[in-house]
């Protein structure tokens, strides 16, 4: 006789890591989920009882494969969602979500300091092509917001905290906003993933991960995700997979899944290495300023205290003291943390956001004019994090 089945919500976020979305391999009797590197799977004797949209039984891999369903069976534990859905990047799951909760004429309110995708979409490409209204808004202001709601707004959209100017948005008061509206609460908690923060449970209706970043952790494949209730997923899942084709290709879903085991053991490592990294940054007499919600001197410490207890993530921004070439010298001093886009792999990364075209400049003038630096804390020696850092503020 087998036992009963887990309920993995119910466990915890080590061992829910390790086992949610594995199952022993019924062909094979392995004990790992196997990567399934297949076009198709045999169809029924009988398929007049399938759906050829359908995505939750094994038929095309555009349709559902058994890695992504394995990933995306987890990613609905970690974040306490009902169902999920896993695509080729962030992107494709930021742009699932407004495609499928927006039709032309609809509105919605938007960070307007989040992701350079996101920015793009909303200001460019959905008003353009589907007739999608936008108003961009601090939505760490919640009368900004309350202001910016309309009769035909459908979605209010942000980031946990932002990418990459580390503003916090309160969930659960969005989530309250949006509802009163009649409209849906979507959270791109790319930089707080579970067990950071579970918008879910504040409130969200659809929380959107890049999983190229903390949750694969490695740095060696994209994807990006969707959570929510099944009524949510399920059209989503059939207009981005299915009709739009931006699928996971089951290499990268078998890697993400693999990853994803020692991801709240990888996340205690960020936290305290950020916290030391951002304490060493924030006294040093050649730092500009340092933005890390988890300091007392972030705006919003307070809201990052209550929201986050354990710890705001470990995206910080910052700036030496001089202009764009000070921080370009600066960077090029560094021997340890590496300059690249990015965030969340296990090696730390630096990025010089204001250098390089960007319309979301506008937004914050001030840090683009002097400088701002993103910075990923990676899986390092602390000690050894700081002292590179170090060096190169002697030296540049
Ligand atoms: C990286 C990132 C994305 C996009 O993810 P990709 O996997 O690069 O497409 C979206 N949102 C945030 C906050 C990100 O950092």
């Amino acid at each position: 006789m087998s036992a009963e089945p887990l309920d993995h919500t119910t466990l915890g976020e080590l061992t829910s890591s390790v086992h949610a979305g594995n199952a022993i391999d019924a062909g094979s009797g392995a004990i790992r989920t196997p990567l399934v590197l297949a076009n198709s799977y045999a169809l029924p004797e009988d398929p007049s009882t399938l759906s050829w949209s359908g995505t939750e039984v094994p038929l095309y891999t555009r349709n559902s494969g058994v890695n992504q369903l394995a990933l995306q069976r987890k990613l609905a534990v970690l974040e306490r969602g009902e169902d999920a859905l896993a695509l080729a990047s962030g992107v494709a799951a930021l742009h699932a979500v407004f495609f499928g909760t927006l039709d032309a004429g609809d509105h919605a309110v938007v960070t307007d300091h989040g992701y350079e995708a996101t920015h793009r979409l909303f200001t460019e490409l959905l008003p353009r092509k589907y007739g999608v209204e936008a108003t961009l808004v601090d939505t760490s202001d919640l009368d900004a917001v309350r202001a910016a709601i309309r009769p035909n707004t459908k979605l209010i959209h942000t980031e946990t905290i932002a990418n990459p100017t580390t503003r916090l948005a309160d969930v659960a008061a969005l989530a309250e906003i949006a509802h009163a509206a009649g409209a849906l609460l979507s959270v791109d908690s790319t930089f707080t993933p579970p067990p950071i923060a579970r918008p879910l449970e504040l409130g969200a209706d659809l929380v959107v991960h890049s999983l190229t970043k903390y949750i694969n952790g490695h740095g060696d494949a994209m994807g990006g995700a969707v959570i929510g209730s099944r009524a949510l997923i399920q059209p989503l899942k059939a207009d981005a997979m299915v009709d739009v084709g931006g699928v996971i290709s089951p290499f990268n879903a078998w890697l993400i899944q693999r990853g994803s085991v020692t991801l709240p053991l990888r996340v205690r490592q960020h936290l305290a290495s950020a916290r030391v990294v951002a304490e060493f940054l924030e006294q040093h007499p050649r730092v500009a300023w340092v933005a890390y919600p988890g300091l007392a001197s972030h705006e919003q410490h307070e809201l990052a205290e209550r929201l986050y207890p354990g710890g705001p993530g470990a995206m910080l921004a910052f700036a030496v003291d001089g202009g764009k070439d000070e921080q370009n010298a600066f960077v090029a001093r560094l021997r340890i943390i590496v300059s690249a886009v990015s965030l969340g792999h296990d090696e730390s990364l630096i990025a010089h956001t204001s250098a390089g075209a960007s319309p979301r400049a506008e937004y914050w003038p001030e840090r683009f004019a002097a400088g701002h630096l993103r910075l990923s804390v990676g899986l390092e020696d602390a000690e050894d994090l700081v002292a590179d850092l170090r060096q190169a503020l002697d030296a540049y």
